[in-house]
């Protein structure tokens, strides 16, 4: 018996399109890796061919959860556990053969049968076999080992054993879907308003995906909501954070504001009024942290306050850009997203938002800029904003 060593391959996507900044993506996502690795052990990364080789340095016992963790990457299109071996032998065919029987067996352990074929790609040319020339002699070797349990179907097998001939041998047979996008931190950074529902978690996601670092804002007003709500959206960020990497949530006090406006804005445009102090606030922090434009999961026509009329009022209020990823999107598949995240369970726990807390049966669902400027004559609003920034908790995630 050869040893081999299993390693896990990652495939890059969009990143390889990139020109001259190519290096500068793939540094970011080998980076990106490497941190979220840590709780794992030590590994070494290397990018070779559009490719990631990821070896660990010791013993891994399961490597499932490393898989999640590595396809949860933005920047990865998908990832495989590999056997690698060959080291020194790799053009004696005899060693591919051997360890192809032993994988197979592998995957017979539990009994079954299965239809199977043999896929091989050859970038070392001077290897003694062609690709098909593999495919058909490693296959046939396969079916005379296992006639019972083996047979072959090149269109719809179910097991592809996967062969690649480079400095070493690789052989394996899944491959696990990625996350895809772009490698966090390579596209500035942003303020997702963070609340404890299920949009702006997906929101932030979507930002992410697209190489975008984020800072979390959210407005709680005790007591009108709970710790426990305020529990739930440390929660969600931190399920960010398997994506988004490190986070950090700020924590307004919203609750002197909310007190204020509920005291001085006619019911009907309560949400659109909170709705402007929030985005106002979060765009202050954005400011504050380098952060170039801001995050809602907002989506048109889902509620009153997310009409076009409605969001007008609250994009006015922010001196740079606001980003609704959810804009175009239903909201059926909005919650597949976020099921797929895994960030839906936790969004419905039933804890109350301060939105709902003193929502008006009926809100203006059209409201013109006028009215919503209307309603903020005689407050003061900076000192409201200015108060807000001075009671702010932070999280670090
Ligand atoms: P979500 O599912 O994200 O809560 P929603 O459909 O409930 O969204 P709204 O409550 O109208 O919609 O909120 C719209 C957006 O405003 C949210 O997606 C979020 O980005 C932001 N937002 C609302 N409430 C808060 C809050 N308390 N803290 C931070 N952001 C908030
Ligand atoms: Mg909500």
């Amino acid at each position: 018996m050869f040893d081999h060593q299993e390693i896990i391959l990652a495939r890059i996507g969009e990143i390889a399109l990139k020109g001259l900044n190519r290096g500068q993506f793939e540094r970011r996502l080998i980076g990106n890796i490497k941190r979220r690795l840590q709780a794992f052990g030590r590994f070494a990364i290397e990018q070779r061919q559009s490719r990631i080789w990821i070896v660990p340095s010791g013993e891994i016992a399961d490597f499932e959860p490393i898989l999640a963790a590595v396809t949860s990457v933005f920047g990865i299109v998908s990832a495989s556990p590999v056997w690698c071996f060959g080291a020194g032998q790799r053009d004696d065919f005899q060693v591919l053969k051997t360890k192809a029987v032993e994988f197979i067996e592998q995957h017979l352990k539990d009994g079954g049968s299965f239809s199977f074929k043999v896929e091989s790609r050859r970038s070392h040319k001077q290897y003694p076999l062609t690709s098909p020339e593999i495919n058909v002699l490693l296959g046939a070797h396969l079916l005379q080992t296992f006639p019972d349990q083996l047979r072959v179907d090149v269109h719809q097998p179910d097991f592809v054993l996967y062969v690649e001939v480079r400095e070493q041998l690789y052989i394996y047979n899944r491959i696990i879907q990625g996350h895809k996008g772009l490698p966090v931190g390579t596209g500035g950074k942003g303020v997702l308003l963070l609340s404890g529902g299920i949009d702006s978690p997906v929101a932030g996601y979507m930002m992410a995906s697209r190489g975008m670092e984020l800072e979390a804002v959210y407005f709680h007003a005790f007591p009108f909501t709970s710790d426990q709500a305020k529990e739930k959206v440390i929660e969600l960020a931190k399920q960010l954070t398997a994506y988004a990497g490190r986070l950090r949530l700020h924590i307004v006090n919203f609750t002197d504001i909310q007190l204020t406006l509920r005291d001085h804005c006619p019911m009907d445009m309560l949400t659109i009024a909170m709705r402007r102090m929030m985005m106002r606030i979060a765009a202050r922090i954005a400011e504050e942290n380098g952060c170039l434009a801001l995050i809602t999961g907002e989506s048109l026509g889902q509620v009153a306050s997310q009409t076009l009329e409605a969001l007008c009022t609250t994009d006015v209020v922010s001196p740079i850009p606001v980003f609704r990823p959810l804009i175009g999107l239903d909201k059926d598949d909005i919650t597949q997203m976020a099921r797929r995240i895994g960030t839906y369970e936790t969004s419905i726990l039933p804890y109350e938002d301060c939105c709902t807390v003193f929502v008006a049966k009926h809100p203006k669902t059209k409201p013109s800029l006028a009215d919503a400027e209307a309603v903020e004559n005689g407050l003061d609003i900076d000192a409201l904003v200015a108060s807000a920034l001075v009671d702010i908790e932070e999280v670090h995630l």
